[in-house]
């Protein structure tokens, strides 16, 4: 196969979770450019109305589905009307989180809440509902995305750590159950990403300097330099690879 083929998503659809804005989005032109049909996701239909049409300035065809990733049976009813009117789902990039900061003996129940539910809840509930098709018919491509987070803890964000924790192993348990069905199941860790998520940390200058330090690339990440890994784990390019956690993270975990 020539190695351009390696990386063509033509005929393939992508369900992302969460491709509303930031990462989510920039995978989501990222795809769509290598060929991919889309299906954007994310609770705020406005927000979703306006990311397909950047998508169709640059020329790429997408569907909107507007879920809550943590509610279970709206993701079972729209992952079945996905199938239903658009067709087979051959990639699904769970990718929709939150972030909520405080001190662990701060931290509230709701937010360990909202944090579970949308970080690791979500990502079995929509992995499950979108798995048991693939494995009928005996393929599939599954990205997690992870973070640094799943490796290295940080002040104040111990509970997104530990859900990031339990994604990175919940994606390996994925692949162990279901390599044998034809389907391979990813991680991509992001490090740090000027991102709305970030949006405080990118104005906080002593964060930025800790970060430039900590980071053997010294910078934050641009969006758009997470589409490469995400192409891969997402194409036949990665056909043997399974249960895998690609850092893209200018080696921050690289080093002490
Ligand atoms: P953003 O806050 O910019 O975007 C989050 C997206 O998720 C939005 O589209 C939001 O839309 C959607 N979303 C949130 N909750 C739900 C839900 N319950 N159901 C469906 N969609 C939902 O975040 P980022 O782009 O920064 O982060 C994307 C992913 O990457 C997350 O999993 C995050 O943890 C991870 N990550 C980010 C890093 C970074 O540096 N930015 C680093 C490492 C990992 P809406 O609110 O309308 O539902």
């Amino acid at each position: 196969m020539p190695p351009k083929d390696l990386f063509s998503l033509h005929g393939r659809r992508a369900l992302i979770t969460g491709s509303s804005r930031g990462i989510g989005l920039a995978l989501a032109r990222g795809l769509g450019e290598y060929g991919a049909e889309i299906v954007l996701n994310g609770r705020n239909r406005d927000a979703l109305a306006q990311a397909q049409s950047q998508l169709k300035e640059a020329g790429i065809t997408s569907s909107l589905s507007s879920f809550d990733a943590t509610d279970q049976t709206a993701v079972l009813s729209a992952v079945e009307t996905i199938e239903q009117n658009d067709g087979p789902i051959d990639i699904l990039i769970n990718n929709a989180g939150i972030q909520r900061r405080a001190p662990l003996e701060d931290f509230s129940r709701e937010d360990w809440d909202a944090l579970m539910a949308t970080n690791l809840n979500a990502v079995f509930f929509v992995g499950q509902a979108v798995a048991r098709h693939m494995i009928r018919r005996k393929r599939g491509k599954i990205v997690n995305i992870c973070s640094v987070q799943s490796e290295l803890a940080r002040p104040g964000i111990a509970p997104y750590t530990a859900a990031k924790g339990a994604v990175k192993n919940l994606t390996k348990g994925m692949a162990t159950d279901w390599a044998k069905y034809g389907l391979q199941i990813n991680g991509l860790a992001p490090g740090y990403f000027e991102t709305d998520m970030n949006a405080a940390l990118v104005k906080d200058k002593d964060f930025t300097e800790w970060l430039c330090r900590r980071t053997p690339a010294a910078r934050w990440g641009k969006v758009e330099e997470l589409i490469g890994a995400a192409v891969f784990l997402s194409s036949d390019a990665s056909s043997f690879v399974n249960g895998h956690i690609l850092m893209v993270d200018g080696g921050i975990t690289a080093c002490l």
